[in-house]
């Protein structure tokens, strides 16, 4: 059995909610360890479990995608903030009510959790407001030089018009779960090394409502969301920088129980750009000069990101000599003024002369003392002559 969780549960990876549910079902029945003979039986339905929590939570499933498996597993592990990044304001774990508790190190207890979702209470609290979501964001270094109003789409889940998000027709007839009586929570024991083990869970056949419906909303599977693309726009502030993170509020997932949305998390990378290298605030810019012009200086336009500049290109400069223009580098984020722009001087060689270039550069040279060896009308090298 593969380790990739559309593997294990045996979907393609753009399966709907409703297939992965249903596969889920499927392998979860064939590789229950109280029914199934296979000798691995409890490692994979561990796997299983772990596979459909990932996959049917919207956020983790982006995650997921976006991560990879490895990469998601290591996230998981040592939580998704140090992982991803971003830029204050993320704090707490993004997903909430992640490796929950019970018996710890993995225990069969957290095994229930991971699998419904955590052990029951539906209802009690506050409604839990709906989750994060995430996307990414791609701007021009003048963008972010200026900041900007982006516009952009994303796909994201929305309560479906059809059922009003009750997920099935408002005519289909009910029954009550037979299997948790209604209840919408199931009771497990479980032996464990430790000794009986009694976990509260979300019934999975109901999952949690308590209530089995004739009928399946078409338009959205019984899931109560469709996934709708909306045009947002995004205000970029000046001076972002690559791998930051924006929180647009109350623009992520509708909440299940009437709360608040969540919020639409995006993460933001800055395009390289042709002429400028860019470190935090500074700017680094290489200017080509020719020999004359690093022997005798000369004034020069050097291009800043709020147009050209003169720039006073001292006598007897050398190639690689690096020179500041103060507070033309990038805009400081939420703090005033700008980093400064280095200006690195390259000294270019010509790679080819005219023949009066030629003469005049050699006789340069001899009357340094330097002795030449000329082949094929260029400088092969040049000896020091003491
Ligand atoms: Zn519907
Ligand atoms: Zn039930």
């Amino acid at each position: 059995m593969s380790e990739d969780f559309y593997d294990v549960l045996g979907v393609s990876s753009d399966a709907s909610a409703e297939e992965i549910k249903q596969a889920y079902r499927e392998k979860a029945t064939e590789y229950h360890p109280d029914v199934s003979d296979d000798p691995d039986a409890e490692e994979k339905f561990k796997k299983i479990q772990k596979a459909k929590k990932v996959l049917t939570d919207e956020e983790k499933r982006q995650a997921y995608d976006r991560m990879g498996h490895d990469r998601y597993e290591q996230a998981e592990k040592h939580g998704f903030d140090a992982s991803e990044g971003g830029m204050g304001g993320m704090g707490g774990d993004p997903f909430g009510g992640m490796g929950g508790g019970g018996m710890g190190g993995g225990g069969l207890g957290d095994i229930f959790e991971q699998v419904f979702g955590g052990g029951g209470g539906r209802g009690r609290r506050r409604p839990r407001k709906g989750r994060d979501l995430r996307t990414e964001l791609e701007i021009d270094l003048e963008e972010a030089y200026e900041g900007a109003q982006k516009q952009f789409t994303v796909e994201r889940p929305e309560e479906c018009d059809t059922c009003e998000g009750e997920g099935h027709p408002p005519e289909a007839d009910s029954e009550t779960c037979p299997e948790c009586q209604g209840r919408g929570q199931v009771t497990q024991v479980q032996q464990t090394p430790l000794g009986r083990v009694q976990q509260t869970t979300a019934c999975p056949r109901c999952e949690g409502e308590g209530t089995l419906y004739s009928e399946t909303c078409g338009d959205c599977r019984g899931e109560g969301y469709v996934r709708n693309e909306a045009t947002l726009t995004v205000e970029v502030p000046a001076g972002i920088q690559e791998g930051q993170t924006l929180r647009m509020e109350r623009e992520g997932a509708p909440s299940p129980e009437g709360g608040r949305r969540g919020d639409l998390l995006i993460d933001v990378s800055v395009r390289e750009h042709e002429d400028f290298e860019r470190e935090g605030d500074d700017l680094q810019y290489r200017l080509p000069i020719s020999f004359p012009q690093a022997t005798f200086g000369d004034t020069v336009e050097v291009p800043t990101l709020d147009g050209a500049v003169e720039f006073d290109v001292p006598t007897a400069t050398q190639s690689g000599e690096t020179f500041r223009l103060e507070g033309k580098g990038m805009p400081r984020l939420r703090g005033r003024g700008h980093g400064d722009l280095f200006v690195q001087v390259q000294v270019v060689t010509p790679e080819s002369l005219n023949e009066e270039q030629r003469e005049a550069l050699e006789a340069f040279a001899e009357a340094g003392g330097d002795e030449i060896e000329v082949k094929e009308g260029f400088f092969e090298k040049i000896k020091r002559a003491f």
